[in-house]
């Protein structure tokens, strides 16, 4: 797969054409199911100098990008039990997305959005009771 929308004096990638590119993918080949990719390119999105990863569930598209999920990235010790961590909470939050599931104020919840490291790091990587009760409503119904 071709991965669109590098922008060089950012040094990122524009999250909503990554998307696009998945979208195309998924056409080409004819893949029905929900995609999720996990890339190291840097992301960011018109509005936000980055994002951490971005789904687009009317096509079943998604992104994470590992690359500010390691403590090398902000000068810490690395721990590849954080960064385990942090990619599994980015990956269920996107795929929360993709089932259907919009962003929850609780911030401990996997569907909070996080916008720094720490807020990361503060959520659990499960959802919260509403966002698992809502979830079930939602499969029933599809
Ligand atoms: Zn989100
Ligand atoms: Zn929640």
């Amino acid at each position: 797969m071709r991965i669109m929308g590098y922008v060089t004096n950012r040094r990122q990638v524009d999250a909503q054409a990554l998307l696009d590119s998945i979208q195309t993918y998924k056409h080409l080949h004819q893949i029905p199911e929900p995609v999720l990719l996990v890339v190291h390119q840097d992301l960011f999105r018109n509005g936000n100098s980055f994002v951490f990863g971005l789904a687009r569930e009317s096509v079943g598209a998604g992104v994470v990008s590992t690359s500010r999920l390691a403590n090398e990235y902000y000068g810490r010790q690395g721990s590849d039990d954080d960064y385990i961590d942090r990619i599994a909470k980015e990956g269920a939050h996107e795929i929360g997305h993709l089932l259907g599931l919009p962003h929850c104020s609780d911030r401990e919840c996997v569907m909070f959005r996080p916008d720094t490291l720490d807020e990361l790091d503060r959520k659990k990587k499960v959802l919260c009771p509403a966002c698992r009760e809502q979830l079930g409503t939602l499969k029933s119904a599809s």
